[in-house]
């Protein structure tokens, strides 16, 4: 099993998603300590069109961060929110970020 296996309770509302698609959602759904980022708000450093404004500067937690089956319960949703708040959501944090 690979990291893009979903879990049985996922696999049917998961398309396929095995490249990182810029959606933001990782950048903004969970707390990031390196950034003092809380959870559910968006890394300040975060672009509108959801790119990283200071890419080759950001810390070696968002180096190593990989897309995996997560990817695709959150990045076809249309926007960043949707996105977050599923991503959340998957996670068992949306009660904990109050959104
Ligand atoms: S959640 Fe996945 S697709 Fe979206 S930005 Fe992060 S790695 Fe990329
Ligand atoms: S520093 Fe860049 S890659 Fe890291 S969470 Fe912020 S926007 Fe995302």
């Amino acid at each position: 099993m690979d990291a893009f296996t979903p879990p049985p309770n996922f696999a049917p509302r998961s398309p396929l998603v095995r490249d990182c698609t810029a959606c933001g959602a990782c950048c903004s759904a969970p707390d990031i300590h390196a950034l003092r980022k809380p959870l559910g708000v968006p890394c300040v450093h975060l672009r509108p069109d959801c790119l990283c404004a200071v890419y080759a500067a950001r810390p070696a937690v968002c180096r190593g961060y990989q897309p995996d089956w997560v990817c695709g319960e959150v990045a076809p949703l249309p926007t960043l929110e949707a996105r977050m708040r599923r991503f959340l959501e998957v996670y068992g944090l949306d009660d904990e970020a109050r959104l």
